[in-house]
């Protein structure tokens, strides 16, 4: 299989958006967020592309501002808001690098890189000499910036740094030495990290994995922070029925009964409430008056201590394991499981993962306030 870095990617976010962009193709338009990040990264290209003079901060902002393209923003006050931020980008990368100093080996740079039977290709932003190694360069123009711990587990650089390694193999062994890094151009700030021989052996694997469940078609949506900004929301089965012009005219009685079960299940938490704060007067009220039973003209209520009991599994186990028998009651734990797996490796915790099967499905109907 060929596959793009961001169409894996894609498929790691959400396995229905990989799908609709990849499989089936569907055309959306290109959302603000696209076009912004696409100017900005080319005036940042442009920044860089080698000449006998740098291009000055004036030169760079009439770049951003002649392929200015305000047709995607929703009104004048959106626009003029998109463009001051693009500005304010450009100057503080100016005020907060040399630009004539930054020793650049390559822009914009597209790579492949075999994964077993697989090619894997994409574009890196830019990678630099430093004093003792390289550094690879990832622009972002998210407003949110990652944690150290996620920029130090972000497979993206990983795999930049693979293709790097793929290019100048001899710098393998400087591994410490070369650095990947997220640069939040909104921000001006760089997060840096490094990666391991064993960083780069999990990767691989990992995307094996991924690659080999694209192959098997499992395509299932996943709700993500990203979902607001997916141009597939029209399609997509978690999301169609937002969309009044998608919805059927024909189905009242469907509406009314949606309507009635988020009032139906919001009574029956308050009722729940109101029950459990009588509960507590009436018990209050027993233990005052040393009584079990109280009466109404509407009936009795009666309260009954319930104790639970729990076995001592060491104790359990001595007597069943003899027996052959203990294996049989043996179930695992899934709460302790969780408790567990938060203080395990990540490799160990995905070969966890993937001894789970599938053992029954049911559905639950949750409610979202709007
Ligand atoms: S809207 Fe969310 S769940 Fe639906 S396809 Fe897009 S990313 Fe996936």
């Amino acid at each position: 299989m060929r596959i793009s870095y961001s169409a894996l990617n894609s498929y790691q976010i959400c396995p229905l958006k990989y799908k609709f962009q990849y499989i089936d193709k569907i055309k959306t338009p290109k959302s603000k967020e696209a076009v912004f990040g696409t100017l900005i990264h080319s005036t940042l290209n442009f920044i860089h592309t080698p000449a006998i003079l740098a291009p000055s901060m004036e030169q760079a902002l009439d770049h951003f501002s002649k392929n200015w393209n305000g047709d995607v923003f929703a009104d004048e006050l959106e626009e003029r808001a998109a463009f001051s931020q693009g500005v304010d980008i450009i100057r503080r990368y100016y005020n907060d690098n040399d630009i004539s100093k930054i020793n650049i080996v390559a822009l914009e740079s597209s790579f492949q890189i075999k994964l077993g039977d697989h090619v894997v290709n994409g574009i890196v932003d830019r990678i630099d000499r430093t004093e003792d190694g390289y550094e690879i360069i990832d622009y972002k123009t998210a407003k949110k910036m990652p944690s150290q711990e996620k920029v130090d587990n972000d497979v993206q650089l990983t795999i930049y740094l693979q293709a790097f390694l793929d290019r100048y193999p001899e710098e393998r062994k400087n591994l410490d030495k070369l650095k990947v890094s997220l640069y939040f151009v909104k921000h001006g700030a760089k997060l840096t990290s490094t990666r391991t021989e064993e960083d780069l052996k999990n990767i691989e694997n990992k995307f094996l994995e991924v690659i080999e469940k694209i192959g098997e078609s499992e395509f299932e949506p996943v709700i993500n922070p990203l979902c607001d900004w997916c141009d597939f929301q029209n399609n997509c089965p978690m999301w169609r029925h937002k969309f009044k012009e998608e919805r059927k005219i024909d189905t009242k009685e469907v509406n009314e009964a949606i309507e009635e079960y988020i009032k139906a299940k919001d009574d029956a938490k308050h009722i729940r409430t109101k029950i459990a704060k009588l509960q507590n007067t009436v018990a209050e009220y027993m233990n005052q008056e040393g009584v079990e039973r109280v009466f109404s003209e509407n009936g009795i209520i009666a309260r009954t201590l319930k104790k639970t009991y729990k076995y001592n599994e060491n104790k359990l186990r001595e007597i069943l394991e003899p027996l052959d028998k203990w294996d049989a009651i043996n179930k695992v734990n899934t709460t302790a499981l969780k408790n567990v797996l938060a203080t395990l490796d990540n490799s160990v915790k995905d070969q966890i993962e993937e001894t789970k099967e599938l053992d029954k499905e049911s559905f639950a109907f949750n409610i979202k306030k709007q």
